[in-house]
């Protein structure tokens, strides 16, 4: 349930109001807006329904929530939700573009790829140090030493860092060196995990499962939230359908669907989104154009060579060319890039 307070609502009114509500053993989540403050309600249904709140002074009206996902939806949090991350703002006017690597695999792959794609604006580099790949006997990922590197050459240019994460036991080192925890789409639910994460303070990119719904993605942030960190941010990455030309099906109308239904900042994968190189153009303007707030890109400088996920990663040249073009994209929706 939510408490929408009355414009007008006095400080006592709204201290009044979550002193009834926490008293009852329930939890309280404060949304301060310019004109009305929303109090929303978490715990036992049984004892929410039986709070007489509609009554108090400064009270506008209550709303029954029937989703299970409440820190994670709009109707808790009526305004958009700026996440810094490392001191970049995601989710505000500017949209914020991660580039770089599948995968860190030498201090010289990960050097040309961070020069490059710090050179056409990107604000993060990308690569993951731990990989979680279809088959045991595929590349597995450099693991700490590779977070190690990341770490070194995102410094070295000015960049944020955003790597995925595998296990629940590497929160705190992962803490260490990276600005974004990213939950890659075979560990959205995976629920110690999430929990686990719900316990740090970094902020956390939740990539959509490959077959999960957009209430089961949103249900997976909230145990994120539920556990006192706020900072989610989603990412749409494809799901699986019939297709077969592409790797996955970006589903683009689901960051429509997602600005519906949260406050939270959502990004697209136009690479795992598609599997192919040729598409992650088309659909990156897309992402823009539909409302993502970033776009998340694999960029290889020899992707021919690429350990893995070259055919859906860009050249340099490719990667410039496509930056160039969202520049006008990104004014007509009122953005910045
Ligand atoms: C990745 O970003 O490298 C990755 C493995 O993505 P996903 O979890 O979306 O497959
Ligand atoms: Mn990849």
């Amino acid at each position: 349930m939510i408490v929408v307070m009355k414009p007008g609502a006095t400080q006592e009114n709204l201290a009044a109001v979550v002193d009834k509500i926490e008293s009852a053993g329930l939890r309280t989540h404060l949304s301060k807006g310019e004109e009305v403050t929303i109090v929303g309600v978490i715990g036992d249904k049984k004892i929410i329904a039986n709070l007489e709140l509609q009554m108090m002074a400064g009270v506008d009206k209550t709303v029954r929530i029937t989703e299970k996902y409440k820190l994670v939806s709009r109707d808790f949090h009526p305004e958009d939700t700026i996440i810094d991350a490392g001191g970049v703002k995601i989710g505000g006017n500017e949209i914020v573009v991660m580039a770089g690597p599948c995968a860190v695999e030498s201090l010289e792959q990960l050097r040309e790829a961070a020069q490059a794609v710090k050179a056409c604006g990107a604000k993060f580099l990308r690569g993951g140090a731990f990989k979680p790949r279809t088959s045991p006997y595929d590349f597995q990922g450099f693991g700490v030493e590779g977070l190690k590197l990341l770490r070194k050459v995102a410094d070295e240019f000015d960049l944020r860092v955003v790597t995925e994460i595998v296990d629940k036991d590497d929160i705190e080192f992962f803490c260490e060196y990276a600005d974004i925890l990213q939950v890659g789409a075979r560990n959205m639910q995976n629920f110690q995990m999430l929990k686990a994460l719900g316990k740090c303070n970094k902020p956390v990119l939740l990539k959509r499962g490959l077959s999960a719904t957009i209430s089961e993605w949103l249900n997976a942030a909230e145990y994120i939230m539920s556990g006192g960190n706020e900072q989610v941010i989603f990412c749409e990455r494809g799901i699986r359908t019939y297709e077969t030309f592409t790797r996955n099906t970006l589903d683009l109308s689901a960051v429509a669907a997602v600005k519906e239904l949260s406050h939270l900042p959502i990004v697209v994968d136009p690479s795992h989104g598609t599997g192919r190189w040729k598409m992650v153009a088309p659909m990156a303007r897309a992402a823009i154009a539909a409302g993502a707030d970033g776009l998340i890109i694999e960029v290889h400088p020899h992707p021919e060579k690429a350990l893995s996920d070259g055919d859906q990663s860009l050249t340099p040249e490719a990667f410039k060319t496509l930056m160039s073009n969202l520049d006008g994209i990104a004014k007509v929706m009122g953005r910045t890039i």
